[in-house]
């Protein structure tokens, strides 16, 4: 027997769990403390109506002989993938067809498990900082990863170099951990680079819904020739609250076809052999928050956090620390001030000001002297932190 030994080539990150650690010694010397945390990327505010109600009704439905489900579609209920391919052509005037979408439990699994179409030689191209999901899955399969900068000058948009070479591409927009977002030229170009190189575009829409500039596009099929190029995969986890309630979905259009075969097929085969689908009572609450009321409630939600950005976005801004993000995301990336490396800005500002943000540099080399805040909390919180910062630093 062998393991994969590629495992062992996972970097262990210890981001989190030094957080953790951090915080916990510094409450442990200064009792009482009052810690103001704005480094979660989970967010805060409860499931709206719609979702609850109908979750209550789909569970009281399992509960009668007519109204039980057993297994379901794999690739997800039509009443859902319906609901969703309404969202696209109501929010983006995007066409997807029923059969190109997959309902799943979370853009992470699908982010992960798409993989499996995938020919282990094929070279990676991700972004630095990046989501470490995408980099972990493809050293856990083996596969060559290459790093593209994304920096102050690129404005934290990396664009295609002529001399890359990748067949696999993730973009995240709008981009976690940085918060900027591509506009349509800049995408444009990147769907123009794949097609002309055979790559795949792996397009990480899961922050779509707080997007409110026209000039960025909430998905990647917004884009002329995306659908040869291109797999889209989002999720309800910031746009209605479904951390816990686990429900994303992934487009996979039918003209994105490499070495003869159609990828949507791959993918279908793929789910119907190593997935059951989401629960019935979710799959339910999925299509409420994607009906009109539905939407209005989340929208409301996503306000919410977008106006707590905009508080820090104004603090950061009188401050004149250097940052992007908060418009178009609810993440903010700001430069440490007087240059401190990203743990130390980490350990001055919960120290000084009992606020905890996210180091950058967690996040890959080019998120050194970086940390992330995230406007994932309540209003009050929110003030009280920016308050804070403003005293110390201002
Ligand atoms: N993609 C990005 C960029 C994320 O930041 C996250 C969660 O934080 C996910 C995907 C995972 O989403 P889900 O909860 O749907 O698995």
């Amino acid at each position: 027997m062998k393991i994969n030994k590629n495992y062992q080539n996972i970097e262990e990150t210890y981001l989190f769990s030094e957080i953790a650690e951090r915080v916990r010694k510094y409450m442990a010397e200064n009792h009482g403390a009052s810690l103001i945390k704005m480094g979660i990327g989970d967010v805060t505010r409860p499931l709206s109506k719609s979702a609850v109600d109908a979750l209550i009704k789909a569970a009281e439905e399992m509960g009668t002989a007519e109204g039980f489900h057993g297994y379901g579609p794999e690739q997800g209920y039509e009443f859902l993938r319906d609901e969703i391919a309404d969202y696209y052509q109501r929010t983006s005037g995007v066409k997807i067809f029923s059969d190109e979408i997959f309902v799943s439990d979370g853009a992470k699994s699908d982010l992960g498990n798409i993989l499996d179409i995938f020919d282990v030689d094929n070279v990676v191209a991700v972004t630095d900082p990046v989501y470490p999901v995408y980099v972990d899955t493809n050293v856990m399969a083996g596969r060559k990863i290459v790093k593209l900068s994304a920096t102050a000058e690129n404005g934290f948009l990396p664009m295609p170099d002529p001399d890359l070479q990748a067949d696999i591409i993730y973009l995240c927009s709008p981009n976690n951990p940085t918060g900027a977002a591509y506009d349509k030229d800049r995408l444009q170009q990147w769907v123009d680079f794949a097609n002309a190189h055979g790559s795949v575009i792996l397009y990480d829409a899961a922050y779509e819904s707080f997007i409110s500039d026209p000039d960025i596009p909430r998905t990647i099929f917004a884009i002329e020739g995306a659908r040869s190029c291109a797999i889209e995969f989002c999720s309800l986890s910031k746009t209605a609250g479904f951390t816990g309630t686990r429900c994303g979905y992934t487009i996979v259009p039918g003209g994105l076809v490499r070495d003869g075969i159609q990828l949507r097929k791959m993918w279908l085969r793929r789910q119907t052999t190593k997935f059951n689908g989401v629960s019935y009572p979710v799959q339910r609450a999925a299509a409420a928050v994607l009906k009109d009321q539905g939407l209005a409630e989340i929208m409301e939600n996503v306000a919410y956090y977008k106006e707590n950005a905009r508080i820090m976005a104004e603090t950061f801004s009188e401050l004149k620390w250097p940052f992007t993000g908060g418009k178009n995301s609810p993440y903010l990336w700001v430069k440490c001030p007087n240059e401190m490396r990203s743990w130390a800005f980490f350990d001055d500002l919960l120290v000084r000001a009992n606020v905890i943000c996210t180091p950058g540099s967690g996040f890959g080399d080019c998120g050194e002297g970086y940390v992330r805040f995230t406007s994932f909390n309540t209003r009050d919180n929110t003030i009280e932190a920016m308050k804070r910062i403003r005293e110390i630093y201002g």
